[in-house]
């Protein structure tokens, strides 16, 4: 006889690898694809993006200790802060015009365009992800990077623990008395609540811009998103849009960065530069950019043109392009000093909560810090290097790992090295193995998963009008690839089984 669930010892993971591939494929692969093309876990196709096709996901949630959950959960909040006070700072403006010789065309513009913006608005805000890799031996989260434009997934991060629910419920993992028994006795499969708290950080935002402006009725007043002309991941950023009309009842809509120059203009009604749709009339109360955040993205003069003019307007800018600055690479290698960290938190207690999911992170410059990273960055010359190199870029596809370090460097003249970072490798706890899916194609790998903490924070110079956690996200790749990137090809959107 089986011992009670509840005396059983708590394994370290989900059982997968007792089912097969088959197993796999006949009894739950059908139920997974009907579910997401129901519920809109899907993504369009790049080759013909009028089709969809069911988004890359696991099979089976990944297992994560609920203590770093929970410790990375209880960090947002600091971590949002933090940003926001950065964003505000003459020392990002001081850092960032270092960046500007070796990067001309595009951190050079976006600093030009936070130098010169004149906008009356002083409300900003952040709509941020934090993520994380757990390391090995000490089982703590450390920090990959910290998000804050065009952060993905809030929507289909939701769907994905919702889908990984209904698998679990309706008996599709029970293949195994193991499994069963491991599912019944945990029965954490917390679903992130980002498709929600997203939306709820751009309704604050909305709220405030109307109560501040008596004279614009809801009815008239939309949020803006900003978006790329062929975007593949366009449903993950419908369920935010969606979720915004219904428990809001806030409307939105979608424009390209060459539309909203056609067809936003400034209102005539007074000289804050309010935006209005010229064809319905209605206000644009926030501007919620999801797209902008590399060059690829400002394809012409006409995108960098309508940039600064969504920037200069009245609307609320989630981001501003201060705080799309304060996320580069440089900034988060800056914060693991010292001396940067101390402009910004006083208290010891907090501080040394960040930097305990800090791992090293090295300038190319001519400071002693510098010199010590170009060392380290040269002496890359195996496979088993433990560094990654990245220059001041987002949206995956863009960092050199290991030995490919010293060969790139000296592709470039060492007067530019100072606008990438040397960033220590984390050692990522492999997750076990799960079962991948991608274009319909079924892979059982060895996979690591990336944790991602979504946050919102509403502020200005002088105060915070709300900081919250805004859910969850995973993403689960092969161990074998360096890099993660769902949108990018390597890997998959996931949710927690929590340990
Ligand atoms: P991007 O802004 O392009 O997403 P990231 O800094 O997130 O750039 O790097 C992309 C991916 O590279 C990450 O998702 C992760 O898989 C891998 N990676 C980045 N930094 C590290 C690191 N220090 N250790 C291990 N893997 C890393
Ligand atoms: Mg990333
Ligand atoms: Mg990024």
């Amino acid at each position: 006889m089986m011992s009670p669930i509840s005396q059983m010892k708590r394994p370290e993971h989900a059982p997968y690898p007792k089912l097969t591939t088959k197993q796999v494929e006949e009894n739950i692969l059908p139920q997974l694809n009907q579910w997401a093309l129901s519920n809109g876990l899907i993504m369009a196709d790049k080759d013909n993006i009028s089709k969809a096709n069911v988004a890359p996901t696991t099979v089976f949630p990944t297992s994560v200790p609920a203590k770093v959950f929970e410790n990375a959960k209880t960090l947002q909040k600091t971590y949002n802060q933090l940003y926001a006070q950065v964003s505000n700072s003459d020392w990002l403006m001081n850092e960032t015009k270092k960046l500007v010789h070796s990067d001309p065309d595009f951190t050079g513009k976006l600093y030009a365009m936070a130098q010169k913006c004149d906008s009356q608005q002083t409300l900003k805000l952040g709509l941020f992800r934090s993520d994380y890799l757990i390391d090995q031996k000490s089982q703590q989260i450390k920090q990959v990077e910290f998000n804050t434009v065009s952060v993905s997934f809030a929507g289909l991060s939701t769907k994905v623990g919702e889908m990984h629910s209904f698998l679990n419920s309706l008996g599709a993992y029970d293949s195994s008395d193991e499994m069963k028994m491991f599912y019944e006795g945990m029965g954490e499969l917390p679903v992130s609540e980002s498709s929600v708290f997203m939306p709820r950080g751009l309704a604050r935002a909305f709220t405030m811009y109307q109560s501040m402006n008596s004279e614009t009725k809801k009815e008239k007043a939309v949020i803006a998103f900003i978006v790329e002309p062929n975007e593949t991941n366009l449903f993950d950023q419908k369920a935010v849009e969606f979720n915004l009309l219904r428990l809001y009842g806030i409307k939105s809509i979608r424009l390209t960065f060459e539309e909203a120059l056609k067809d936003l203009e400034y209102s005539k009604f007074d000289d804050k530069k309010r935006m209005v749709h010229k064809k319905t009339g209605k206000e644009i109360a926030v501007v919620y950019y999801r797209t902008g955040y590399t060059t690829g993205d400002y394809f012409n003069e006409s995108c960098w043109k309508s940039r600064e003019f969504l920037e200069n307007s009245y609307a609320i800018k989630a981001p501003t392009v201060d705080i799309q600055l304060a996320g580069s690479k440089k900034v988060q290698q800056l914060l693991t000093q010292d001396e940067t960290l101390n402009k910004f938190i006083d208290d010891e207690a907090t501080k040394n909560e960040l930097v305990k999911t800090f791992v090293k992170i090295y300038p190319l410059d001519d400071s002693k810090l510098g010199q010590e990273g170009k060392k380290l960055a040269l002496a890359c010359t195996s496979n088993n290097a433990k560094y990654v190199l990245k220059p001041q870029r987002e949206g995956g596809g863009n960092n050199i790992y290991k030995d490919e370090i010293p060969k790139f460097l000296k592709t470039i003249d060492e007067k530019e090295w100072d606008s990438y970072i040397l960033m220590e490798m984390i050692d990522a706890k492999p997750s076990s193995e799960n079962y991948l899916v991608r274009d319909g194609k079924l892979t059982k790998e060895p996979v690591i998963s990336e944790l991602g903490i979504y946050g919102t924070i509403l502020f200005d110079k002088e105060s915070i009008r709300s900081n919250e956690y805004a859910g969850s996200l995973l993403r689960t790749k092969l161990s074998s690839s360096n890099e993660g990137g769902v949108v990018a090809g390597f890997g998959t959107v996931d949710s927690m089984c929590l340990v």
